[in-house]
C-alpha cells in the first residue's frame, strides 16, 4: 500500500542518518560521559542551545566562503516566516549564546549536540553526526590554548584512543595575515590555471583553503607557494611558542602541520587537529578548532578572543573499532533473573537489585527455562540467578555463572545457592 509515495512499511532513517541503538549508543553514552566529567574538572560549564538558529549566525558566524555554509548547511523558511537554519556546527551558537547573555568573562562551556551537514554521505561522513566540544571565551592566554588542546588529547586517550596524531599550526593573525594572503592570492593567480577544479573556481573567496586541498593538482603546486610560518609577526610567533613549550611541559606529543588552515574564516594563530592514524586519511579527523578572535564581534558583540574545539563521536567510535578497541564497554545488566514459578520472584528481586544499584534484568510471559536461559546470555549478565520452586520453598536462589569475570564464585562448580535474602550482599561482594 502506498502513503504519500512512500510504501508504508518501509521507512529508512534519512540518507546520511543513522539510528545508533544498544550496545552501539552505551558507548556513545560513555564518550559523552567521559567528556562531560573531563569538562567539567577543568572548569566547563554544560551549555543546551536550540538545535536551530536564525540562519544569519551562521552565515555571518561560520562564513560565507566555508563549504558549510556555502553547500551543506539545512536552511529553512518556518511557518512564520524566519529563516532558520539547523546548526552545522556548535560554535557559531556558543557565540550567539554569549551575545545574548553576557556571562562574566573568561567564559567556559562545553556541549554535546547533532549536526547538520548535507555532504555526501560515506563511512565516517554523515548528514547528521554528533560532535562534542568546549569554548573558551574571552582570554588572549596562550596558556589556554595548551589547556584546550590537553582537554582534547585527554579525552581521547580516556577513551582509549591509542594511535593517533596531533596537528598544530599557527594561521596568523590580523598583523600579518592581509600580507600572506595577498602574497598568496599572487601566486595563486599566477598559476590559476594549475590548481584543481574546484580552487580554480573558489580560491579567491577565501585563499587559505588552497593550503589544506589534498588534490593532486593543488598538493603539486604547494612546494613554490609562499609559507605560511615565514610570514608570522612577532607577536604569532611568541605566541606559538608558549603554546608548544606548555605541550611539551605536559607532555603531549605534537607536529607542526603548516598545510591545517581551518576551513572556517574566523579562526585565528592557533589551530590544532587530532587525525586517527587508524582511519582511511580522507576521513580520519577526530577533532579539531582553534583560536579566533572575530567571531563575537561578527554576531554583534564586543571583539573577545576565543578558543575552542569539536570531536565528531561517530568518528571516534569508527577509530575504536578500527583499533580493535571497541568492545570496552561497561556491562551494566549484571544479573538476569531465571524465574520458573509465576514471575513474582524475577518481579521482586530485580526490583530489590535495581534499588541497590545492581543492573538486573528479566524474561516475561512465563517462558521456558530454556528461553529464560536464551535471554540471560544475550543479554550479556554476568550471573543468571534462577528461582524455581525448589529455591522459592528454601528461601534460596540458584547463582549461576554465565561468563567471566565471575571467576570468583567461591563454590566447586559454576553454580551456589544463595539465601534470598543475602542475595544484592553477595553480589556487591562479588564487586563485578
Ligand atoms: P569540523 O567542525 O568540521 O571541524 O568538525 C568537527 C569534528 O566533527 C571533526 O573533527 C570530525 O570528527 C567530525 N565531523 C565533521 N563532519 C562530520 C560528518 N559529516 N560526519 C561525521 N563526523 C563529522
Amino acid at each position: 500500500m502506498l502513503f504519500g509515495g512512500c510504501a508504508v512499511n518501509s521507512f529508512q532513517a534519512p540518507t546520511g542518518t543513522r539510528d545508533i541503538l544498544a550496545p552501539e549508543s552505551t558507548r556513545f553514552k560513555t564518550l559523552v560521559a567521559t567528556f562531560a566529567n573531563l569538562a567539567e574538572l577543568a572548569g566547563y560549564g554544560l551549555v543546551i542551545s536550540p538545535m536551530f538558529e536564525d540562519s544569519s549566525v551562521f552565515h555571518r558566524g561560520v562564513g560565507e566562503a566555508s563549504d558549510v555554509v556555502a553547500k551543506e548547511m539545512y536552511e529553512f523558511d518556518d511557518r512564520g516566516g524566519r529563516r532558520l537554519a539547523l546548526r552545522p556546527e556548535g560554535t557559531a551558537s556558543i557565540a550567539r549564546a554569549y551575545v545574548q547573555h553576557r556571562p562574566q568573562l573568561p567564559w567556559k562551556a562545553w556541549y554535546a549536540t547533532p549536526a547538520f551537514r548535507y555532504e555526501r554521505p560515506q563511512a565516517g561522513r554523515y548528514r547528521q553526526h554528533h560532535q562534542v566540544g568546549i569554548e573558551a571565551l574571552g582570554s588572549n592566554d596562550p596558556d589556554l590554548d595548551v589547556e584546550v588542546i590537553n582537554l582534547l588529547t585527554h579525552y581521547l586517550t580516556a577513551i582509549g584512543l591509542e594511535r593517533m596524531e596531533l596537528r598544530v599550526n599557527s594561521m596568523g593573525d590580523s598583523t600579518c595575515r592581509p600580507a600572506y594572503v595577498d602574497a598568496l592570492s599572487r601566486y595563486l593567480g599566477a598559476n590559476e590555471s594549475q590548481l584543481c577544479q574546484e580552487h580554480q573556481r573558489r580560491w579567491k573567496a577565501n585563499p587559505m583553503r588552497f593550503l589544506d586541498c589534498k588534490k593532486p593538482d593543488c598538493v603539486d603546486l604547494k612546494s613554490g607557494a609562499p609559507r605560511l610560518s615565514e610570514a608570522l609577526c612577532i607577536g604569532c610567533i611568541e605566541h606559538l611558542a608558549r603554546v608548544i613549550e606548555g605541550l611539551d611541559a605536559i607532555g603531549i606529543a605534537w607536529r607542526r602541520d603548516e598545510t591545517l588552515v581551518r576551513g572556517l574564516d574566523y579562526y585565528t594563530r592557533t589551530t590544532f587537529e587530532v587525525a586517527g592514524l587508524a582511519l582511511d586519511s580522507a576521513q580520519d579527523a577526530l577533532g579539531g578548532g582553534g583560536r579566533y578572535d572575530g567571531l563575537v564581534s561578527q554576531l554583534g558583540g564586543p571583539a573577545t578572543p576565543g578558543i575552542g574545539f569539536a570531536s565528531g563521536i561517530e568518528r571516534v567510535m569508527l577509530a575504536l573499532e578500527a583499533e580493535g578497541n571497541e568492545k570496552n564497554v561497561t556491562q551494566v545488566v549484571k544479573a538476569f533473573v531465571v524465574d520458573m514459578t509465576d514471575g513474582s520472584a524475577a518481579r521482586d528481586l530485580t526490583s530489590e537489585l535495581r534499588a541497590v544499584g545492581i543492573g538486573a534484568d528479566r524474561a516475561f510471559d512465563n517462558r521456558s527455562l530454556k528461553a529464560q536461559m536464551r535471554q540471560a546470555d544475550r543479554s550479556g549478565a554476568y550471573l543468571a540467578l534462577i528461582v524455581g520452586p525448589d529455591e522459592a520453598a528454601s528461601g534460596e536462589v540458584t547463582v549461576k555463572e554465565l561468563r567471566q569475570p565471575t571467576d570468583r564464585l567461591d563454590s566447586q562448580g559454576s553454580s551456589i545457592r544463595v539465601k534470598r535474602a543475602e542475595i544484592a550482599t553477595y553480589i556487591q561482594e562479588l564487586k563485578l
